[in-house]
């Protein structure tokens, strides 16, 4: 069975260039490699005045990527929970609910969208990973909530291989990019091998959305209108890089 717990540990740089040892999450290769520092740096600046109503109109036109090709893989499902955490809710249904509302954002920009489960299913890491080959994906997006032994680490972090494509770099790069964007808090850009990274020969990221081990992260993502937000930024990401 898959879990996060189960996964992997993996070493990060954590912000500021704190050591932190905390478990991943998707498969990776199990490693004790510590991770080059986050090449986009570690800790989001204070992000700008958020509106009182964060879900309403934005004012700015959606950037339209028709034809684009996209694989969204909601984590864990079935028998496997993924995180259990802190809070009420396990990972497997936060990311599948963040999933549903990144492919409706990216629908609305006129993208084709594949979802690897759209529903409490289990699917084997492979074959999550052969998704994005059956449909020559431009982009394969693994959605994960993080889980850490240190409770206070906070914020999310886009993961590609560790021999990643400049397309993937790209990709994680514009979804960090709209983090930041977003007011939400962001670790940067990680390396890890995550199996439903390397398992395909298509562009992937994998986007942790937050720390389930911390209480208040935990609070955030098991509510409605912050998966809202974090999907509405991986929605933007996504659609500046295919539209570069
Ligand atoms: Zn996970």
């Amino acid at each position: 069975m898959e879990t996060c717990r189960a996964a992997r540990t993996v070493v990060a740089i954590a912000c500021g260039g704190m050591l932190g040892v905390f478990a991943g999450c998707g498969g990776a290769s199990r490693t004790l490699e510590p991770l080059p520092p986050p090449i986009l740096g570690t800790k989001a600046p204070p992000g700008p005045t958020l509106p009182s109503e964060p879900s309403g109109p934005r004012p700015k036109p959606l950037r339209q990527i028709p034809g684009a090709k996209i694989v969204i893989d909601a984590g864990h499902g079935g028998l496997d929970p993924g995180a259990l955490g802190v809070g009420p809710v396990p990972e497997k249904r936060i990311t599948l609910a963040i999933a549903r509302e990144v492919a409706r954002r990216l629908r609305e920009r006129g993208a084709s969208v594949v979802m690897v489960r759209d529903s409490d299913t289990f699917v084997t890491l492979d074959g999550r990973a052969a998704v994005a080959d059956r449909h020559r994906a431009d982009l394969f997006v693994s959605i994960h909530a993080d889980s850490a032994k240190r409770a206070s680490a906070t914020g999310t972090t886009v993961y590609v291989s560790r021999r990643a494509s400049a397309q993937s770099l790209a990709a994680a790069q514009r979804i960090v990019e709209a983090f930041r964007a977003g007011g939400i808090e962001t670790r940067g850009v990680g390396r890890a091998n995550y199996r439903v990274l390397v398992a395909h020969s298509r562009p992937g990221v994998l986007v942790e959305c937050g720390f389930l081990s911390n209480a208040g992260e935990a609070r955030r993502l098991s509510t409605a209108a912050y998966q809202a937000r974090v999907a509405e930024a991986i929605a933007d990401g996504i659609a500046e890089y295919m539209a570069r």
